[in-house]
């Protein structure tokens, strides 16, 4: 491969690798590295197709003198079928970190809260650092510990309906959901009637003191208040 990297490059990756924490993850196009030490840092998944992308980042890193770790990556398949599929196997086998017994796909997926823990950095195309909003999806484990999941990774082990239903508390304590309605939904409740009876409404970016998960917003829910000890 006779691709040399240029002034710019070294410049922005060094950027980069600067504003991230150890354990921090850094996305890059189809590839996903996470900082694993002073100049270190270790490729946890690519596509296939990533593999010059790859070499290209190595190179960088060995100008800055940084060491990559690619002993266990995982590389998806192009295909976006088998991709959703290596996906879907590995979210499965996921295990409670706490207890190491319960598997994150057998826990009450649908109880979820979704809350802000800190920011995400990233260095946009002109070398500028940005930060968001950090989401996570908390879900209970029968061992009574937390797991925080990414709001991607909850996507994958609880499916489409979990993911657009969003748990709240008002300010006395009751648990609401609300769930997002299909448009075909809205035009059966309009065509019957019942829209009017429905406690429905469009989510903005925040509702009371809570602010709305960015996948919510914009969309047109049914609001429902949870029974108390609701477990399924
Ligand atoms: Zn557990």
């Amino acid at each position: 491969m006779d691709w040399e990297p240029r002034e710019q490059d070294i410049e922005w990756t060094k950027n980069v690798l600067d504003s991230l924490e150890v354990n921090q993850d850094w996305m890059e196009g189809e590839m996903a590295f996470r900082r694993t030490g002073d100049a270190t840092l270790a490729l946890l998944t690519r596509t296939e197709r990533a593999e010059d992308a790859v070499d290209r980042v190595k190179q960088v890193l060995d100008v800055l003198e940084w060491e990559l770790d690619e002993e266990n990556v995982k590389v998806i398949p192009d295909d976006p079928i088998a991709a959703a599929q290596v996906m879907q196997q590995e979210a499965e086998s996921w295990m409670c970190p706490h207890c190491n017994e319960e598997r994150v796909v057998n826990m009450p997926l649908e109880n979820s809260v979704w809350s802000i823990q800190g920011q995400t950095n990233y260095v946009d195309d002109e070398g500028h650092t940005n930060s968001h909003d950090r989401w996570v999806v908390g879900v209970v484990c029968n061992c009574g510990e937390t797991v925080h999941l990414s709001p991607d990774d909850y996507y994958l082990v609880a499916g489409e309906v979990n993911f657009y239903t969003w748990n709240y508390a008002d300010e006395e304590g009751r648990i609401f959901s609300a769930r997002v309605m299909s448009p075909e939904q809205i035009v059966e409740c309009v065509d019957e009637g019942f829209m009017d009876k429905l406690n429905a409404q469009h989510l903005g970016s925040s509702l009371g003191d809570h602010v709305v998960p960015p996948h919510m917003r914009g969309t047109y829910c049914l609001f429902v208040e949870r029974e108390a000890g609701e477990e399924e």
